[in-house]
């Protein structure tokens, strides 16, 4: 995988309805095939971690001492020439091919490894569904093909039929052709990428099938030539986000402040919760009967499920707003894109902080979802990890962003003011200025070799930022107070 490949899924479901039966059963043969041969794959590994030293350092399977315990490389099972291996796969799953074996140990040895790394129990995770195996495009295990003409589907996919058909005493595989329900928006989206692979789901609450196709891109890199900007975001509750930009001109620009609020949203989700509460009310009053409380579980159920679906597609709609400004600003100038993430503010919201409604409210807050779509979606520009970073944003809101004292007040909630020096702003914007400097000071004022990027836990090196130099300005007041050590929190 390249640097800046940037991968999606295009999840499809299958026309079972106009399926034979034929097809539908051989898929439930094959999945459940499937399954049982990747349990059986993750019991040896599980059985054999330690005592075979099937796992190295990283943790990570060896899958060849895996194939020795349990496949044998001669090919005709009733041969006495046969070498015996511990768990011979090939006598017990006798219709399934070498590469099928190949992809579910792939598939066992992926799962094993999540499960290590993520320090889940083994039997968790994959108990009760069936687990897919992924199919890979370049083994041309299966073929996508648009036929415009036919009139069941447009999209289909060719799946290898992994089970031995009959027909005038020779054995032979066929493709199982599967229509796809695909919409023109699916349509540009597999279009818009490499196919990589595949997974054939089963969705048993739904009762349908699922084809899930796993897509690269690679767009061109984003490089500018323009002088080099600091964009500092400071995310926020009410107004969703302010933006400043730093210039090497050493003057906030008027014209490049941005406040983004969304107050629509805020109503309808108000208007949710206020349901969602009195049907809780109802729930806990003792005059409701049986009857009524199911049926009041369910609206509840409902009425979450709303909310939040309201609330990733307003994420997403202003996403793309940031998103497109950034990439208009990116024109104009060499741009790195920083972005405040209050690490600490839950655990400052406890239970008994004398403030139950400001706790409801940071507890519902997903400043993570926000970065993280902020940097999936610019990355899909072809911009690097490192021109779109998180880091801590403590203090950020009590500096000053003019004279860098801590010596502030806040007269009213928006407003900031400076003792020190008698500097009066938005105090979100404040904050929006003082993360894109703190950006600048890290770089320029180095304490470490690197930059850590909070919400994707990497390290970038300082010369990822090397044109920064010419941004020193910004830094000029801030030599005489230094920064404030300690993970404290301003709201
Ligand atoms: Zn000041």
């Amino acid at each position: 995988m390249r640097r800046n490949d940037v991968r999606t899924t295009v999840r499809l479901r299958i026309k079972t309805e106009v399926l034979t039966s034929r097809k539908r059963k051989r898929m439930e043969q094959i999945s459940g095939r499937d399954t049982r041969i990747i349990k059986e794959y993750l019991r040896i590994i599980y059985h054999n971690e330690d005592k075979l030293s099937l796992v190295n350092e990283k943790r990570r399977v060896d899958k060849g001492m895996l194939d020795h315990l349990t496949l044998s490389t001669f090919k005709k099972t009733m041969s006495p020439q046969r070498p015996t291996v511990r768990h011979d796969f090939k006598k017990r799953f006798s219709r399934c091919s070498q590469n099928e074996f190949q992809e579910c140990k792939e598939k066992a040895a992926t799962i094993y490894h999540c499960q290590q790394t993520t320090m889940k129990h083994p039997a968790q995770k994959y108990s009760q569904n069936k687990i897919p195996r992924t199919q890979h495009a370049h083994n041309n295990r299966f073929i996508l093909s648009c036929c415009p003409n036919n009139t069941i589907a447009r999209w289909w996919v060719g799946v290898r039929d992994s089970f031995d058909s009959q027909k005038n005493n020779r054995r032979y595989h066929q493709k199982l052709w599967l229509p796809l329900s695909c919409s023109p928006y699916h349509e540009k989206k597999l279009n818009s990428g490499k196919i990589k692979s595949l997974e054939l789901l089963y969705f048993s609450k739904k009762k349908e099938w699922w084809i899930h196709f796993t897509l690269t891109h690679n767009p061109k890199l984003y490089t500018s030539s323009g002088p080099p900007a600091v964009l500092g975001i400071d995310l926020g509750i009410n107004k969703r986000a302010v933006s400043a930009l730093l210039t090497p001109k050493g003057i906030i620009n008027r014209h490049e402040i941005r406040f983004w609020s969304d107050k629509t949203r805020n109503k309808i989700i108000r208007k949710n919760e206020n349901k969602i509460a009195n049907l809780q009310n109802k729930l806990v009053n003792p005059n409701t009967t049986q009857y009524q409380r199911k049926d009041l579980q369910k609206q509840l159920i409902n009425l979450r499920k709303k909310v939040k679906e309201i609330q990733v597609l307003t994420d997403h709609t202003y996403v793309n707003m940031l998103v497109k400004y950034i990439l208009s600003l990116g024109k104009r100038y060499d741009l790195f894109v920083v972005v405040g993430l209050p690490l600490h503010i839950r655990k400052s919201h406890f239970r008994g902080n004398q403030k139950p409604n400001s706790r409801k409210t940071i507890h519902q807050w997903n400043f993570r979802r926000v970065i993280q779509l902020l940097k999936y979606k610019l990355s899909f520009q072809g911009w690097e990890d490192h021109k779109v970073m998180a880091i801590g944003e403590s203090w950020t809101s009590s500096k000053c962003s003019s004279c860098g004292s801590y010596n502030s007040i806040r007269p009213r909630q928006s407003t900031f003011m400076c003792k020190n020096c008698g500097y009066e702003i938005n105090a979100d914007l404040n904050g929006a200025k003082n993360i894109a400097k703190r950006l600048i000071s890290y770089v320029l004022q180095p304490k470490y070799n690197t930059i850590k990027d909070l919400l994707t836990d990497k390290y970038f090196p300082l010369s990822c930022f090397r044109v920064f130099p010419v941004l020193g300005q910004w830094l000029k007041t801030m030599q005489k107070f230094p920064h404030k050590s300690g993970a404290g929190v301003s709201i």
